[in-house]
């Protein structure tokens, strides 16, 4: 042990970050008869689970869902752990069970498929929420988050110390994780864990300095729980665990404003919306982006100009569409949407200043500060293709209404939109018992992740992957660590 250390508290296994990994992690290991506790930083638990949709990914057939995963791996080219996918399938299958024997009333409801249905295997993908009674966009992640939070503080009583952030990794004599320094009211508190430590911390959304040396693209806003800063990261590396997937990200588009810090998601691409870069010009099938893969539709990078045309970009629609109904059909996802009500006809939006409003498009591509004889060709000749029913430069499809489509009864309405994760994928690489391991593969003995921190997933992302990996790996991390070194 390492002898400088006086442990203020000795437990058997502790878990860094009350999420949804987290709280799995916790519950699989206090089942597996350790004495654990949990650490987060933050007031509240929850993090980016609490913040999200709340679904998660699962299949009807093993071998075609694993065809399915390993096809988005190959296809982008990502790093693929097969044996970590196998596991992922096997144990997935294994939630429905789980989640009932939390609470045997529990009730799935089944909304959704594969994100990309064209991949062979697609058909075996299904996705789930857990049914209950709230409303509003995160409601099914609430019903998830009650359903564990209470699993954990209610059922088993596993202490949970909020406002404690973790700051370090102790390490033992031979290199194996022994304990943790947190901090708590600006003092350090060091836990002794005897069977292991399990890093459940999330992502590095909100840490723009790993963002940057790691994902292509900027400036890039986040969606999710502000507290997920990388935390994990660094205390993982300094331990020396390989990292893995840090450029992989589930990324949707998102509004900046002042008042939050946070991104408001914006699900656009509808009818009567065309997206053009900051030369005016549309670049894209605005109809056809995978919600999760926005970045990839955006991350072009103009070497002669020196600049990212697409980041930011302008969303552009007219009075129809302002009136038809909300611009983001995801309005109140993610930390800064719960706390936000987006008007139905989107006036408010537009008198707090976060839509730009003109009387023609040569006056609204000023006020965006884009070259106003392009945007007018662009719209003019978006309204053409919607006559003509075939858009000839993108393919995108032209709705049975065609009028609805056209952008042409002023006044004209711009909104300047940026990539948003919705949460990153990198961190410490992890085998398939959930142990962290160092760059040669070896596990650092008494240390386990789960979650998005180290995620399985790469540059292409199956919606509710991520909550079904938390699901899955929370409790291989927390029966494995319980079970000791
Ligand atoms: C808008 C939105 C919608 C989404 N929808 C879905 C969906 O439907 N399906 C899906 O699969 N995924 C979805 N996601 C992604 C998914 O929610 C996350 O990837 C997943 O919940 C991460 O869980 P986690 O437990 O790994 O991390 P989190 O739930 O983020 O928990 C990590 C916790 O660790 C804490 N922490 C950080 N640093 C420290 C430290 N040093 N010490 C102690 N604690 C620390 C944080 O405060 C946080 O509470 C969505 C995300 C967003 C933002």
């Amino acid at each position: 042990m390492n002898p400088s250390v006086r442990w203020d508290k000795t437990v058997d296994v502790v878990v860094i970050g009350y999420g949804g990994a987290g709280a799995t992690a916790a519950i699989a290991a206090h089942d597996a008869g350790a004495a654990t506790l949990v650490l987060e930083s933050a007031s509240e638990g929850g993090g980016n689970t609490l913040a999200s949709f709340g679904g998660f990914v699962g299949h009807d057939d093993p071998s075609k869902a694993l065809a399915y995963f390993t096809a988005l791996f190959k296809a982008s080219h990502s790093e693929r752990d097969e044996q970590l996918l196998r596991v992922f399938v096997e144990e997935s299958a294994k939630t429905p069970d789980w989640l009932r024997s939390l609470d045997r009333d529990v009730a799935l409801q089944s909304y959704g498929g594969a994100s990309y249905p064209q991949v062979a295997g697609a058909e075996a993908i299904k996705r789930y929420v857990i049914k209950g009674k709230n409303k509003g966009a995160t409601a099914f992640a609430q019903h998830l988050w009650r359903l564990l939070s209470s699993a954990v503080e209610q059922q088993r009583h596993i202490p949970v110390l909020r406002q404690t952030p973790a700051q370090r990794l102790v390490t033992g004599r031979n290199g194996d994780v022994v304990g943790v320094i947190a901090k708590v009211n600006w003092q350090d508190l060091a836990i002794q864990a005897k069977r292991g430590v399990i890093l459940a911390s999330g992502g590095y959304e909100f840490d723009q300095a790993t963002l940057k040396s790691s994902v292509k693209g900027s400036p890039l806003h986040s969606l999710g729980h502000p507290g997920n800063r990388g935390d994990g990261v660094r205390m993982a590396q300094k331990v020396g665990a390989a990292l893995w997937h840090m450029n992989g990200v589930s990324c949707a588009f998102g509004l900046k404003v002042p008042a939050f810090a946070p991104a408001l998601m914006m699900s656009i691409g509808n009818v009567g919306q065309i997206f053009v870069d900051r030369n005016g010009n549309r670049f894209v099938n605005e109809g056809a982006i995978e919600r999760h893969a926005a970045l990839l539709a955006v991350d072009f990078f103009d070497s002669q100009a020196l600049s990212y045309p697409r980041i930011p970009f302008y969303l552009i629609f007219d009075e129809k569409t302002r009136k038809r109904a909300p611009l983001s059909r995801s309005a109140g996802l993610g930390s800064a949407g719960s706390s936000y009500t987006w008007s139905k006809d989107n006036q408010k939006e537009i008198d707090n200043g976060w839509i730009s409003k003109a009387d023609t498009v040569a006056e609204l591509a000023r006020k965006l500060g884009i070259p106003d004889a392009n945007l007018s060709d662009t719209v003019g000749g978006w309204n053409a293709a919607v006559l003509a029913g075939h858009d000839g430069h993108f393919g995108r499809e032209m709705p049975e209404d065609a009028a609805s489509a056209r952008i042409d009864t002023g006044p004209f309405y711009g909104v300047e939109i940026h990539p948003a994760l919705i949460n990153t994928q990198g961190g410490p690489r992890r085998n398939e018992r959930a142990q962290i391991v160092d760059p040669f593969g070896k596990p650092i003995p008494g240390l386990y992740g789960a979650g998005e921190l180290g995620s399985l997933w790469g540059l292409l992302y199956q919606g509710g992957g991520n909550i079904a990996e938390c699901l899955a790996f929370g409790r291989i991390a927390g029966a494995n660590a319980a079970a000791g070194r």
